[in-house]
């Protein structure tokens, strides 16, 4: 019983649309479900530095909001200063506990106080009292402990959004910033628009209705349309269903009708918000009552009541899209946005990018940094529901996001960036010369590429090829797979574009967080379950036609490196080998003759890595994935922020990873190049060069950087400081090592990454 209570609590805050209603909810509910006498909740307000009574079911309604306490005052105090629960049967004789008149709580023995704490910050305390003296038992704390976490990330997001609000902002007060992680370098100042799936009604955000007529008329279409969806639904289960069955669809045609649905979603409408924002609310009201309902039966009403709001969500937002316009410097904002949906938009337009959840190893951070946009990654307290149309600074170099930000800093933003736009021609100068150490040794810098956009023939001059270029990005912004003549087309012009040099296309690697609307794939581990090579082998259709696409661009430029992502077995690279050379046959009957591609096998999975020197000699050549490589040698997501940490490309099993790879690869006499991202940082790009390996390929938007490094550094060098990182096992010792042998060399503006 308590723990259904608590459920439904914990689902009331997450519907609650402001946090004083969230405050009076947990002290009435949380009082009536432990049957005690008192329920209150002090603050620590910003700025305040006390603890202020903000709500309470029991204590004297007079000293809600006026009574407060030192943050170490009283046994309430006790609970912040050792952010930990304190359970006493008699408060009255604890040496901490101070009488405060005005609350009426000398009638109550019983105390026990929980802190609540958000990222190691005490908020406030959520406490209960009882006239009797007891203990409260081990239950009431994991309940009390519980809610309080819920009410730490209500609290947070609440106070972000009061802040928000305050429009007319002292310009000494403050800026605020949230913290995320280093997703792609660069500043982008600009205003935010908020990207959500379409299916997510409860990440629906807050926006003015631009004209609330039409977006009234939208809400009725699609009310329209479910209906006849409805109707539909309900004629073709006919036959399968006994009428009484059928009923639920009636239900659903009865609730889309109904005054209290329409009429509430119209109203909100009125009074300015956009019918989406407006459907969310009154969606989640409905579905509340509901839920809170004793009767089994009606609370799965509210599931039912849910699925109506995402069928209508997603016909608003069809209409929405077609109106949505991209203005300039938009910085896109979302929970969660894909590759796809970053790929989708005029990327000229977008000034940064701010994601709650990921990391810089996600393939959306990666785009961003081949189009040179500045992103933010994993800032799980920023307030992705009413920032929409907020101004935003994206510090992509520290990981930071301003809300609103001030005059003065946005002043100093421009600056650093004009500063880093001027750090970045001057390396461009540079860029054109050949990447040759300084005795001499040549180490062919190539490009990651997915976008045809960023390969601007000017860009010729500077790099040594395409390294990597990821072909599922133009699978993922179509609404079916691309045909054979479609692929061939963009195989060509890439390949055309480079002619004299080589360009490596590979093949699909779709899955983990890559996905494609029209193969939907549904797994608990994406990362380890059906990826890259392994849907290529199983899908000879979907493969053999890419083979054929791309073996047929090759025919007038003969400059192809085929590619296959994901190899964790011989038996995988044998079966992708023959496949090709079906591939190769099939043209030859068909009387299309094509020059044979080099082919590649990438590492980035360690039962490649302890099977280099066999793969290697099946194969032209190696490209280590250290993106994933990373992420697998060391069991760390490289999506997932609270993790992001540990993360770390520095850490010794990586380096003695990549010479096992290099060391089996020169026994098979075979060449190794790197295309994952530790390629484009200049300190990692150092340590990879002294590691021995052969070529890199880097993201557009660091190639100046690294040629630099090369243009810098003895090959000889490189190879004693990889020696010497080698003896180190802290991580951080490596970086530094790394870092200040740029410094030393007169580098230090690439590791303060940018001006800072
Ligand atoms: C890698 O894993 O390092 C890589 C280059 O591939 P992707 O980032 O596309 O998985
Ligand atoms: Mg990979």
């Amino acid at each position: 019983m308590i723990l259904t209570t608590l459920r439904q609590i914990v689902l009331d805050v997450n519907a609650a649309e402001d946090l004083d209603e969230i405050l009076t909810m947990i002290v009435t509910r949380v009082k009536a479900a432990l049957e005690v006498d008192v329920c209150s909740i002090y603050l620590n307000l910003p700025g305040s530095k006390r603890l202020t009574l903000m709500a309470s079911e029991g204590l004297n309604p007079e000293a809600v909001r006026r009574v407060s306490l030192d943050l170490d005052e009283g046994l309430v105090g006790l609970v912040a200063v050792r952010a930990e629960p304190v359970n006493l049967s008699d408060a009255s004789t604890h040496k901490r506990y101070k009488f405060i008149p005005e609350t009426g709580e000398d009638r109550y023995h019983a105390f026990l106080g929980v802190p609540v704490l958000h990222r190691r910050r005490v908020l406030g305390v959520l406490v209960v009292q009882q006239a009797e003296s007891r203990e409260f038992e081990e239950e009431h704390v994991s309940f009390l402990l519980t809610l309080a976490v819920q009410l730490a990330s209500a609290i947070n997001s609440a106070e972000i959004s009061v802040e928000l609000k305050q429009k007319n902002r002292s310009p000494l007060q403050k800026d605020i910033f949230i913290n995320g992680s280093p997703g792609a370098p660069g500043v982008g100042i600009g205003k935010a628009m908020v990207f959500f799936p379409a299916t997510d009604l409860e990440s629906v955000p807050d926006r003015e209705a631009t004209s609330p007529d039409e977006e009234i008329e939208s809400f009725r279409n699609a009310c329209e349309k479910v209906r006849q969806d409805m109707l539909t639904l309900k004629e073709r289960m006919h036959e399968l269903l006994p009428t009484e069955d059928r009923v639920l669809f009636d239900a659903y045609v009865l609730m889309l009708g109904s005054d209290s649905l329409v009429n509430g979603v119209t109203e909100l409408i009125r009074q300015g918000h956009w019918a989406p924002g407006a459907l969310r609310m009154t969606i989640l009201d409905h579905a509340r009552q509901f839920d809170a309902m004793e009767d089994g039966y009606l609370r799965e009403r509210g599931a039912d009541i849910r699925d109506l709001g995402r069928r209508l969500l997603d016909y608003l937002l069809e209409e929405n899209s077609k109106r949505r316009d991209i203005p300039p410097n938009t910085i896109m904002v979302g929970r969660e946005i894909s590759a796809a949906q970053l790929a989708e938009v005029p990327v000229n337009r977008i000034a940064g990018l701010v994601c709650t959840t990921g990391t810089a190893s996600s393939h959306v951070a990666i785009l961003a940094r081949a189009l040179g946009i500045p992103a933010v990654m994993g800032a799980s307290d920023f307030p992705v529901k009413n920032i929409d149309q907020k101004n935003l600074i994206v510090d992509g170099y520290m990981g930071r996001v301003y809300l609103q930000p001030s005059y003065a800093i946005r002043v100093e933003f421009e600056r650093l960036a004009s500063e880093e736009k001027a750090l970045t021609e001057q390396l461009v100068a540079e860029a054109a010369k050949p990447a040759k150490t300084i005795d001499g040794v040549k180490i062919p810098v190539m490009v990651n590429s997915g976008l045809m956009a960023e390969l601007v023939s000017s860009h010729t001059m500077m790099i040594d090829g395409i390294g990597l270029y990821r072909t599922e990005v133009p699978f993922m912004v179509r609404d079916q797979f691309p045909g054979e003549s479609e692929q061939t087309e963009i195989y060509t012009e890439i390949l055309r574009a480079f002619p004299n040099q080589p360009v490596t296309l590979r093949t699909l690697d779709i899955g983990g967080d890559k996905a494609l609307s029209y193969f939907p794939i549904e797994e608990a581990n994406p990362f380890l379950g059906y990826r890259g090579i392994r849907i290529s082998l199983d899908h000879p259709e979907i493969f053999l036609t890419q083979l054929r696409a791309m073996l047929i661009a090759n025919q007038t430029t003969g400059n192809l490196n085929i590619l296959f992502p994901m190899i964790s077995s011989l038996h995988e690279l044998d079966e992708a080998l023959a496949l090709l050379e079906r591939a190769k046959q099939e043209l030859l009957e068909e009387n299309i003759l094509t020059p044979t591609p080099k082919v590649g096998a990438m590492i980035e999975v360690p039962s490649a890595v302890h099977l280099t020197r066999v793969l290697a000699e099946r194969v032209d050549y190696l490209s280590v994935g250290t993106n994933d490589l990373v992420q697998y040698l060391l069991a760390v997501d490289r999506n997932n922020a609270s993790v992001s940490e540990l993360y770390d490309e520095y850490h010794p099993a990586v380096l003695s990873a990549l010479e096992m790879i290099v060391e089996g690869a020169r026994k098979a006499g075979k060449p190794v190049t790197i295309c994952g991202e530790m390629a484009s940082n200049p300190a990692s790009a150092l340590l990879l060069i002294g590691c021995g390996i052969d070529s890199l390929s880097v993201s557009m938007a660091s190639l100046p950087r690294i040629k630099w490094v090369i243009r810098s550094f003895s090959r000889e060098q490189a190879r004693q400081l990889f020696r010497q990182a080698r003896s180190f096992t802290d991580p951080n010792q490596i970086q530094a090592l790394a870092e200040e042998a740029l410094t030393d060399a007169g580098l230090g503006a690439l590791v303060r990454a940018g001006m800072h």
